[in-house]
Parts: structure tokens; sequence; C-alpha cells
């Protein structure tokens, strides 16, 4: 089976520095911010490459910030986005 690869979008405008995200992640791989967003909260940020796509920052995400992708590892480019969640408004 071919090793997967990840990597995550921030729609950081939404994000409200709650941390649920960075708690889930089993890579380590999510940190919050030093500066804050026009709502004036610290987001969470993809701090390294170690991201698998697992998924769980996206599905523990209360504000539909996060959108996930996974590629083979030998990819060149994104493979297809496995998980949005609905858009939510302010
Ligand atoms: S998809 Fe999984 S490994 Fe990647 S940032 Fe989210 S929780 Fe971490
Ligand atoms: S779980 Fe969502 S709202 Fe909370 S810090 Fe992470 S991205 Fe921001």
């Amino acid at each position: 089976m071919a090793k997967i690869s990840g990597t995550v979008e921030f729609r950081t405008e939404y994000c409200k520095g709650c941390e649920l995200c960075i708690e889930v992640c089993p890579q380590d791989c999510l940190a919050m911010s030093n500066d804050l967003n026009r709502r004036g909260y610290h987001y969470a940020l993809l701090t390294s490459d170690t991201c698998t796509g697992c998924v769980n920052c996206a599905l523990v995400c209360p504000d539909a910030v996060i959108t996930v992708y996974r590629q083979p590892k030998s990819a060149a480019a994104p493979g297809p986005k496995v998980a949005t969640l609905a858009e939510v408004e302010e």
C-alpha cells in the first residue's frame, strides 16, 4: 500500500483560536500563530511537512476552518480534497 502524505489549508479569518486541532494532531504539526486574525484571535498554522492527512483536525474544528488534502508520497501535485466541512457564516 502506498504511503500517504497530507497537507491542510486554513480559512484563517474564521479561526477562533480554540486549539482543539492542535490537541488532536498525532503528528504534532500544528501550532498557533503569533499574529492575530481580523477577529483578534491567534490562528492555527501548519508547521511541518509531517501531516499524514488523518483528518482529525478538520473533524474536531468547530468552525470548519480546515480543509485536508492527501496524496501518495511520490506524487508531485496535491491529490483530491478529502474533507471539507460546511461553510459557516460569521
Ligand atoms: S490531517 Fe492529521 S496529521 Fe495532518 S494536520 Fe490534521 S490532525 Fe495533523
Ligand atoms: S480547531 Fe478550528 S477554530 Fe480551533 S484553533 Fe483549530 S482551526 Fe482554529
